[in-house]
């Protein structure tokens, strides 16, 4: 265990509560995180064997960076920054799709040291913090799928796929998109739509994009950002790490049979058709990326759940089990939160735990949906409207005004801080929520 679990460990004191959590993504960690800096004894199931860096970019808001500044006062952070993009001289070009002009320049907000934002390669990032949920004492278990959920009046648990039972106060079910804990414990079959848009993205080394004194000037200047706003599409480009690595995601209309993957192969000829009648330079980008690194990835609607908890509404249950992240509440990259909207879930969950203690963690878990419901939803919504406001543009309202186009950064999103919230609000909704227990009679 490293220097920093004294500081973590030391705040606050030993709750007795047990939080068994599913799943090793950004919001199992975090959970797992607060959990111990909160006082409580997390354990984690991942399916997973091994850590492997997998995925391409995501992006953490500064209502992010804020929580992964408390860890290890700042090291964390400081980690995660060196593996990030660096916009601060750059900013975003905002160019239109067919002339290729820039429209507008960007500025990035001044940088705040306590409450970054971060643009990186997600399985270096989630490296990042999985290895500091390991160094201050969170019990990882690997390999280990989770195929059950059980529950009752004292206690609840998972039971392994080799059929062992594990038994602790609370479960989190944080098993990412397609949750089984869903299904199982909220008995609710939740079914895809389809959002008639689907990404190509891609993540490769800026060999040929050097080899091309075309491309080249892409690399050769430090981090980058430009994007290319058109009619139901947009293009976003950025280079990382100095140059060194380049990366692109193109959203587009797409009505074709309905799937969720990471690594569903793409083809280059279908982008270079789309793209045929844009500015030729984004052709040139697409032609430097090795087909192999071309992911297509179809984007689903998934309506907001009823519940989140178990014995809550119309789910079935003791109330021992919740939905966490990806699990409760998928989100479209287009809104730039979804991985932030499960660190903020960690973050409350964690602190509404210990107000609660030992004795109502039912009405933590009630507390946590009551206190995040509406806001997870609303912004979700922000995943369509930045979209359509790309892809409807009205380019002479533009001209005469550049900023419209700019990409929306909001203060009610960002300003968020999940921790003081939760410790702000969280007595009053916790009584409330214990009331309705009682009432209810689970
Ligand atoms: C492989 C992968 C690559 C991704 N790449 C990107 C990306 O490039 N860009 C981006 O914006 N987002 C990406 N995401 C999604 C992004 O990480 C999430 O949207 C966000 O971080 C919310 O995280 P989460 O913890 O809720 O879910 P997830 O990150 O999906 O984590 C869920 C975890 O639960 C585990 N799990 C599932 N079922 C079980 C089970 N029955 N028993 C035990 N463990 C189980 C999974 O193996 C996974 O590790 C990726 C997710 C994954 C899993």
């Amino acid at each position: 265990m490293g220097a920093s679990t004294a500081v973590e460990n030391g705040s606050k004191p030993k709750t007795g509560i047990k939080v068994i959590i599913v799943g090793a993504g950004f919001g199992g960690l975090t959970a797992a995180i607060e959990c111990i800096r909160q006082g409580h004894t997390p354990v984690i199931y991942e399916s997973f064997p091994e850590l492997k860096v997998l995925g391409d970019i995501i992006t953490f808001g500064p209502n992010a960076g804020r929580i992964f500044y408390r860890w290890g006062n700042g090291s964390i952070a400081a980690k995660m920054r060196a593996v990030s993009i660096d916009l601060q001289n750059y900013g975003f070009n905002i160019h239109k799709w067919d002339t290729g002009e820039i429209v507008i320049n960007q500025k990035s907000p001044p940088r705040n040291e306590t409450s970054p934002m971060f643009n990186g390669h997600r399985g270096e990032l989630h490296e990042i913090v999985f290895n500091y949920a390991k160094e201050i004492g969170v019990e990882i278990v690997l390999g280990q799928r989770v195929e059950n959920y059980w529950e009752d009046e004292n206690g609840a648990g998972i039971i392994l796929a080799d059929g062992t039972k594990v038994e602790g106060d609370v479960v989190l079910g944080s098993d990412g998109v397609r949750s089984k804990a869903r299904t199982l414990v909220l008995g609710y079959e939740d079914k895809p739509k389809s959002s008639g848009y689907a990404v190509w993205r891609a993540w490769f080394s800026n060999k040929d994009m050097i080899a091309d004194p075309e491309t080249a000037h892409w690399c050769n200047n430090g981090d980058t950002f430009n994007g290319w706003i058109g009619p139901d599409v947009h293009f976003l480009f950025s280079t990382l790490k100095g140059g060194k690595d380049c990366c692109w995601v193109l959203t587009h209309r797409d009505e074709h049979d309905i799937d969720e993957s990471w690594s569903f192969p793409g083809k280059i000829s279908e982008v270079k058709k789309l793209l045929e009648p844009w500015d030729p330079m984004c052709t040139k980008i697409i032609s430097k990326t090795p087909e192999e690194k071309l992911v297509d990835w179809k984007l689903v609607y998934r309506d907001p759940l009823p519940n989140w908890v178990s014995g809550y509404g119309s789910a079935p249950g003791h109330g021992r089990i919740c939905l966490v992240g990806d699990a409760a509440h998928p989100f479209l990259p287009t809104s730039a939160q979804g991985a932030t909207q499960a660190l903020e879930d960690g973050v409350t969950i964690a602190v509404l735990l210990r107000k609660a203690g030992k004795g109502n963690v039912r009405g933590a878990l009630r507390a946590y949906q009551d206190i995040r419901y509406e806001r997870v939803k609303k912004v979700q919504k922000t995943g369509e409207t930045t979209r359509d406001l790309w892809h409807n543009t009205d380019w002479e309202k533009v001209k005469k005004n550049p900023e419209l186009i700019q990409m929306p950064r909001e203060d009610w999103i960002f300003g968020h801080d999940a921790e003081k919230h939760a410790e702000e609000n969280g007595d009053e909704v916790i009584a409330k929520a214990s009331e309705g227990l009682k009432a209810s009679k689970i």
